[in-house]
């Protein structure tokens, strides 16, 4: 009989793997060093950021099966574990056969045994999934999905799906992809000269979604406690490295809690989420934070952040959020030093102002030192559902800033009472008629609620300490890249 066993993973291996004990490990090589009579191999399987060091008996091994093993090589081992003699892992395999799967031409497989620049990674996305850092980002994106799953499980919230294709701009802000299956060298038009959407495959015009909040609303308003989590799509040509045009949302919808409920929950999710990473991502994490240490002995001591990504992390587990209005923003902003010295590249003139990044990150960073939420904004600068505030001018949002992020979660009570929803479509010249299931939840049985969005993508770039939201998504969609 053939002697066939079973694959073990290298993460059980370093973490059970008992000396004398014989097994069979596959993966794909990051490093092989060879001497005379003895080869090491590093074998990573992707379960763990460590590696399984083989133990090659050199004059055993058929030459040109051993020239095979080369960086990216994909390998069989089977062998017996022994105690390492070298110092950085408890146990080695001391092989005994080996097979090589798949080879890697070192000439041309672009990926080589030290650092090579985020820039030249995102050239090869299809191959940077087999980097350390890589690696450690989608063992840490599983967890944070992970978290949030569980967190809200606990809870008694329930996942519901909504949908992806819609006839709706939630944002109205327009920036959607338009979804047809007309022919675009042949559109059908109107007698008017207009496209004739009745011919398209949903009879009218249709986009992929910018959120599931209008629908999560929906069912929130039966079954009380609901989370969406799922792609979003925005067509924004804004080429900043917090911006994607797919990105993931997850979005909690709430009934019966007001924007204080939803600024504890929004808070008790942050903190549960990053306290989770830190117990189950300590490998991954300890490694980009060393990643991040090294790329910040390159730049000038006064550009050096002040905590590093652990203690980062460590301080938002434990410390509670600094909850400010957007009126006393705005005094601290108008106060602030970088406004005063016209530093700011957007001076904060008067209440109204939009934030820009650089005001947030100035409060979060500098200001506050420590997360902040910012509550009641202005109304013009804000969408249609949100619940109007008594002074008339401000609503009952609220936005989550992070260190070294920005905007992480944006969200608000929403405007519960169908004779203000409506006034205030009109006053933004959203048609009714658009919305009559939307405003058939105030017709019938409203209640306050609250809900918000967190982007999935900017929470893992806080926790892996990443500068560009294009290095946390395995296959960044921005304008002008939308390869594999
Ligand atoms: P920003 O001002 O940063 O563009 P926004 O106000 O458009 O954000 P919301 O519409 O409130 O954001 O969306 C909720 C959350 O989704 C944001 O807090 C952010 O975390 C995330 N998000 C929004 N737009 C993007 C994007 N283009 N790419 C990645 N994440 C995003
Ligand atoms: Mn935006």
């Amino acid at each position: 009989m053939v002697d066939k066993l079973k694959r073990t993973k290298i993460k059980q291996i370093l973490s059970q793997g008992k000396s004398g004990e014989k097994l069979c490990a596959k993966g794909w090589v990051r490093t092989k060093r060879e001497s005379k009579n003895v080869a090491f191999v590093a074998l990573n399987d992707g379960s763990t950021i460590k590696n399984l060091q083989l133990v090659l008996d050199v004059p055993n091994v058929d030459e040109s099966l051993l020239r095979k093993i080369t960086t990216g090589a994909s390998i069989s081992a089977i062998g017996k574990l022994a105690e390492s003699q070298g110092s950085g892992q408890s146990v080695e395999l001391l092989v005994e056969s080996i097979e090589v799967l798949g080879e890697a031409n070192p000439d041309e497989y672009p990926l080589q045994p030290k650092r090579h620049s985020l820039e030249f990674l995102r050239e090869i996305a299809h191959l940077r999934p087999r980097t350390n850092t890589f690696g450690a980002l989608f063992r840490i994106q599983h967890e944070m999905a992970y978290a949030i799953h569980t967190f809200f499980h606990n809870k008694g919230f329930y996942h519901i799906h909504t949908p992806i294709l819609t006839a709706s701009d939630a944002e109205g802000a327009g920036e959607t992809f338009k979804v047809t299956t007309l022919d675009l060298n042949d559109v059908p038009k109107t007698p008017e000269g207009e496209i004739d959407y009745k011919q398209d495959f949903f009879e009218k015009e249709t986009n992929l979604t910018v959120s599931g909040q209008l629908e999560g609303e929906l069912a929130a308003l039966a079954v009380s406690e609901i989370y969406t989590f799922g792609p979003t799509f925005r067509a924004e040509n804004s080429n900043t490295t917090r911006h994607l045009a797919e990105f993931w949302m997850m979005e909690p919808e709430m009934a019966f809690y007001d924007l204080e409920d939803n600024m504890d929950l929004a808070e008790e999710m942050l903190r549960y989420v990053v306290k989770h990473a830190l117990e189950h991502c300590e490998d991954d994490l300890e490694f980009l934070n060393k990643r991040l240490l090294d790329e910040e002995k390159q730049k000038p001591q006064n550009q050096r952040s002040e905590l590093s990504l652990l203690e980062r992390l460590q301080f938002v587990a434990e410390n509670e959020f600094e909850r400010v209005s957007y009126t006393e923003a705005i005094e601290i902003l108008k106060r602030s030093k970088p406004n005063q010295k016209k530093k700011f590249q957007f001076l904060i003139e008067e209440w109204g102002a939009d934030l820009q990044s650089e005001h947030e990150r100035f409060l979060v960073e500098k200001h506050f030192k420590k997360p902040v939420i910012l509550y009641n904004y202005p109304k013009d600068i804000k969408a249609f559902y949100m619940r109007q505030n008594d002074d008339d001018k401000t609503v009952a949002a609220m936005d989550v800033l992070f260190p070294g992020i920005g905007e992480i979660v944006g969200g608000s009570q929403r405007e519960e009472r169908q004779g203000k929803l409506e006034q205030r479509m009109d006053e933004m010249n959203i048609p009714r008629e658009e919305l009559n299931w939307y405003l058939d939840t105030r017709r019938f049985g409203t209640v306050p609620h609250s809900g918000f969005g967190l982007g999935f993508e900017r929470m893992i770039q806080f926790v892996s300490g990443m500068g560009n939201i294009r290095d946390v998504i395995p296959f960044p969609r921005t304008p002008g890249n939308c390869e594999f």
